[in-house]
């Protein structure tokens, strides 16, 4: 059985002292997150603070993003390293608002897994379609087109070290959810995929997490997917009480799964 995942993406919010706030009561709530893995990861800037907070908790820390590289001449960007030194053990890639705003590649994504992996991070790539994609029946070609490249030249043991999220774009912030038929059935295509690339037996250990407006009273219909893995939490991971709920619900729906 895969461990469920649960994600808390703080995207760009709060300042230092409101993520102190904000994990410390997280960790509080969820002092034995049963079965279930958690992960926060808060702007850059509160990294640190929030390592401290989480170090010796049950609550892994996790980056929105990293460059490619170690180190070099690269203004502004931050190296798996030192992420790496802060205490991250997870870096989302290829999020679609990185895609959209920031002009993010596949190549870019393909290159900055590479290097978070070779820095022992594991990297949680980011695909989904966008709103006209789904009405034009594109929902396949683009999620493959992401998966392949994002995962390209990484062998069978690479990919057993990473984690997909499947994000529609259209669900990102916008209050609409897909559907869990609907998660399910790009969750179970992104699977054959990483049989195809890897192996059956592999492809059955790789984590596969839904994200798109994730909340207390949705989870439990997602979670009932036997493809969907946990969540990555955007809007609702902001607010301590309801990303604990999703996390309990969570481990409770992959829980009644396995009986
Ligand atoms: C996200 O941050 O990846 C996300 C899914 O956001 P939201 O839950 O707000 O839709």
């Amino acid at each position: 059985m895969r461990t469920p995942l649960v994600i808390g993406n703080w995207k760009m919010n709060g300042t230092v002292a409101e993520a102190r706030v904000l994990a410390t009561a997280v960790r509080d709530g969820l002092k034995r997150p049963k079965g279930t893995e958690v992960v926060l990861c808060p702007p850059f800037t509160a990294l640190a603070a929030v390592s401290e907070i989480v170090t010796g908790s049950p609550i892994g820390l996790g980056a929105q993003n990293c460059h490619a590289e170690p180190s070099g001449a690269h203004t502004g960007e931050i190296a798996p390293p030192m992420l790496v030194e802060l205490g991250c053990r997870l870096v989302l890639l290829g999020h679609s608002e990185r895609r959209k705003e920031m002009g993010e590649s596949d190549e870019q994504v393909n290159r900055k897994v590479v290097g978070a992996l070779a820095h022992g991070l594991t990297p949680v790539l980011c695909v989904g379609e966008s709103g006209e994609e789904r009405r034009q029946g594109l929902t396949f070609t683009t999620v493959e087109g992401q998966l392949r490249a994002g995962l390209a030249g990484l062998d069978a043991a690479a990919i057993t070290r990473t984690v997909l999220a499947y994000e529609p774009v259209w669900a990102i912030g916008t209050g609409l959810n897909a559907t869990p038929a609907q998660a399910a059935e790009v969750h179970g295509y992104l699977r054959g995929l990483l049989s195809e690339l890897a192996s059956k037996e592999i492809a059955q250990t790789v984590r596969i997490v839904y994200g798109g407006s994730v909340k207390a009273d949705n989870v439990d219909a997602l979670m009932a997917e036997g493809e969907i893995d946990g969540a990555l939490v955007g809007g609702a991971s902001l607010n301590a009480p309801g990303f604990i709920a999703i996390v309990r619900k969570a481990a409770r729906g992959a829980a009644s799964r396995g009986e």
